[in-house]
């Protein structure tokens, strides 16, 4: 666990970051990486000297399961609401990602990519354009392209963006998700677009490690890439 701003930490999951906000209220964690990162989740919980029940969110960028997996498990432990938009609040109920990939790693992704879903009454739906109460508020961007239903939280006192996987920081660069995992790609480089006009300084990504970007040039670099420079 790494500390990128005052009040929230980094959490390398397997393959994939998750991030624990920290308010005089309790905790809020963005995504919850594969099935069976709640001993992960819990140990980084007591660590920052708190209890399971002081987790008292649990934010979804996107259905994945590398962000999703464990959302069923962290909220049983925890009691924590799950906070998703109404389409990623359907994948939390199936327990079942939505089709982004290659047709044959879909077609396995379909038969083997299952996790435990989250009840109903646990899950709080969220709209693009909400600011959720969360480190002094914290704006709900929807970010469509890698998913369909993905959306991206930003801090504009801070400049600290969650992207999920709408940017990436795979390699050391600051990129827009990947074409062949992306359901829709014009959507995917306008939502890249969106993001960059924020002028976020830090980049906290489901993927990569988080890039702190204070002159900008992380963010001009990817807007030349995609034509907008
Ligand atoms: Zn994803």
């Amino acid at each position: 666990m790494k500390e990128i701003q005052s009040d929230v930490c980094w959490l390398e999951g397997r393959a994939v970051n998750l991030y624990l906000g920290m308010d005089p209220d309790g905790l809020t964690l963005i995504d919850t990486g594969m099935p069976g990162s709640e001993g992960m989740v819990l140990t980084a919980v007591s660590e920052l000297g708190c209890q399971p029940a002081d987790l008292k969110r649990i934010i979804i960028t996107h259905g994945d399961i590398d962000h999703a997996g464990s959302a069923a498990a962290i909220q049983a432990a925890t009691g924590a609401a799950v906070l998703a938009s109404a389409e990623t609040a359907v994948y939390l109920q199936n327990g079942r990602s939505p089709e982004h990939m290659p047709w044959l790693i879909q077609v396995l992704a379909n038969t083997f990519f299952k996790f435990k879903t989250v009840p109903a009454a646990a899950l709080q739906t969220f709209q693009a354009g909400e600011i959720l109460p969360v480190l002094g508020g914290l704006e709900v961007i929807a970010t469509p392209g890698h998913t369909l239903d993905h959306h991206s939280l930003y801090r504009p006192s801070t400049g600290l963006l969650f992207t999920g996987d709408a940017l990436s920081t795979r390699d050391g660069r600051l990129q827009s998700s990947p074409k062949r995992i992306t359901a829709d790609k014009k959507a995917a480089r306008q939502s890249a677009l969106r993001l960059l006009e924020m002028t976020p300084t830090v980049f906290a990504c489901g993927h990569g490690t988080p890039l702190a970007d204070p002159e900008g040039e992380y963010r001009t670099r990817l807007l030349t890439e995609l034509g907008q420079n």
